[in-house]
């Protein structure tokens, strides 16, 4: 069977370093890897669509800025193929024959869809697109047979919704659909990076983030403000690593070659966490090490931007292309879909052949 990615963002803002090792780091090892046969991502307008309804313009500028996001941490148009979900309409139409598939109790259910609800406050007033986009996911994920999703944390209950209405399907209307698997982070800090406020997730919609393209002097500003142990407030005092969102950056962001590098007093991260908490090790040096090593990532992932936004009408073609290509493999499987429905009238020449016998009696 072929080996095939699917995952994407929604345009709602620049993407961030939440999403880097949440995801789009591993999208670039995986693409580099050679182990797949096709690789689609996807910027998820339609969907950014049902929570932003009343501002299309936000989703409209966006789209450039996740695209030139993609290309600057290194996904290549010539392996991976880059496009946006609303232009591709039979993604919609399998979204439209899976709804049949789901019960509202089951979309309820789903845990990331009831704090999404929540942190908009649209209790009241859900739009009815935003409470079933899990199925527009699971539409997103089939369409191109995905076999592999590599995800944050936060999308485990959309693919297990995705391998349910898979599942049903198959069962339903015969073996057609494939079942995807999650990919996670393997990294525990990289499952769902805090955001810098120390709030339980880093999120465009929460005004917590570090940008991919922000400059040098804002990624400074921002680690030097970051949330750490209220309580270590003397250099002499303990300090505390539970919810301390500059560990946490360590884990996620910092190597061995970072400390002989920038911080050659300790072999590597075990070390500093075991002075800071033993007391003694004060927080701005540890931020002044965090900045060193963002710095050292975010780079080269700055100057590949700067090249690309030197020709945006490039960046458009890039897109296009690969939407095209995306058209071609989700309509092969809306055809097969169809077919499996029995919704695949002018091709069925038994059903025209029986429904003619009957009359013509
Ligand atoms: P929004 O607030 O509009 O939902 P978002 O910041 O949550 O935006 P998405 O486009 O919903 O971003 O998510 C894109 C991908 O990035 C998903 O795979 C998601 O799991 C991952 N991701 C987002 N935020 C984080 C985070 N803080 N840590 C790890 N992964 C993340
Ligand atoms: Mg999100």
């Amino acid at each position: 069977m072929s080996k095939i990615i699917l995952t994407g963002d929604r345009p709602t803002g620049r993407l961030h370093v939440g999403h880097y090792v949440g995801s789009l780091r591993r999208r670039v090892e995986l693409q580099n890897s050679g182990e797949f046969d096709k690789i689609f991502i996807m910027i998820a307008d339609a969907q950014a669509l049902t929570d932003n309804a009343d501002n299309p313009e936000k989703i409209r500028q966006n789209v450039i800025e996740v695209a030139l996001d993609y290309l600057s941490v290194g996904l290549d148009p010539a392996k991976s193929n880059l496009f946006i979900q609303s232009q591709i309409s039979e993604l919609t139409e399998l979204t439209f024959f899976y709804m049949n598939l789901v019960t509202v109790s089951r979309l309820q259910r789903n845990p990331t869809v009831k704090a999404e609800i929540q942190m908009r406050n649209f209790e009241a007033s859900i739009p009815v697109g935003f409470f079933t986009y899990p199925i527009s996911q699971a539409s997103d994920i089939t369409a191109f047979k995905a076999t592999t999703v590599p995800v944050g944390e936060d999308q485990l209950p959309m693919l297990e919704q995705t391998k349910e209405i898979v599942r049903k399907f198959n069962s339903v209307y015969g073996e057609t659909l494939v079942e995807p698997e999650i990919l996670l982070p393997e990294n525990e800090a990289c499952l769902r990076l805090p955001g810098t406020d120390g709030k339980a997730k880093m999120s465009k919609s929460l005004g917590n983030c570090i940008y991919l393209s922000d400059t040098e002097e804002d990624v400074r500003a921002k680690v030097m403000s970051m949330y750490t142990d209220p309580e270590h407030i003397k250099i002499t005092d303990p300090g505390k690593l539970e919810g301390n969102t500059v560990f946490t950056y360590l884990d996620a962001f910092s190597k061995p070659e970072h400390f002989a590098e920038f911080l050659p007093e300790y072999n590597n991260l075990d070390e500093l966490k075991e002075h800071y908490q033993r007391g003694g090790l004060g927080d701005v040096k540890v931020k002044k090490f965090l900045n060193n090593v963002l710095q050292d990532e975010l780079a080269p992932i700055r100057a590949r931007r700067a090249e690309f936004e030197k020709d945006i009408p490039e960046v458009y073609n890039i897109l296009k292309r690969g939407s095209d290509v995306a058209r071609e493999a989700a309509a092969e499987t809306l055809a097969e879909v169809k077919r499996a429905m029995k919704i695949n009238y002018f091709e069925d020449s038994a059903l025209i052949e029986e429904q003619s016998k009957k009359y013509s009696r």
